[in-house]
């Protein structure tokens, strides 16, 4: 189960959903303090949300290059003409080997750096849905599943979700 936004152009969209489509909106809403505003996100809202942020601020699981050590940086190279050209997610020792020179931030669905277009918001976003969920539909299912599993984050509250569960049954 999830919550919906009660509020805003995406009113009525899960919150698994605004943190793959609308990653903008995510920050835009935590950097307003919303969570805090009891008339927008009740207690158990918040505390859901605020634990899809803190498991999306840091990912991890293993590094596709060396298939050894865990995914620490997000790596993207931009092109001469500043288009993002690669987006890729990688160890602390494996890197881009393209032929553009890569800038790595922590490996997250935000990069606070600097303020990344929206398209390329969403280019780092469909990275994570193709490396953490493979060549599938984006489902509510599918999204719940990723959050849910806290091998793919390195400070998740372990059990969070399960042990809401328990309790709202
Ligand atoms: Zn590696």
């Amino acid at each position: 189960m999830s919550y919906k936004l009660s509020f805003g152009e995406h009113e009525g969209r899960t919150f698994e959903w605004l943190f793959f489509h609308a990653p903008w909106y995510v920050e835009f809403i935590i950097s307003r303090g919303m969570l805090r505003q009891r008339h927008v996100f009740e207690e158990d809202e918040s505390e859901y949300f605020r634990e899809l942020y803190r498991r999306a601020c840091g990912l991890t699981g293993q590094c596709r290059d060396c298939n050894e050590r865990p995914i620490e940086r997000l790596g993207l190279a931009w092109q001469h003409n500043g288009n993002l050209g690669m987006v890729g997610f990688w160890c602390d020792q494996c890197e881009y080997m393209g032929g553009s020179r890569a800038a790595y931030h922590p490996a997250s669905f935000f990069v606070e750096a600097y303020t990344l277009a929206r398209c390329d918001q969403k280019r780092i976003t469909k990275e994570i849905k193709r490396l953490y969920l493979g060549r599938c539909k984006l489902t509510q299912e599918k999204m719940e599943a990723f959050f849910r599993n806290d091998t793919n984050f390195h400070n998740p509250t372990p059990g969070f979700f399960e042990q809401r569960e328990e309790v709202l049954q």
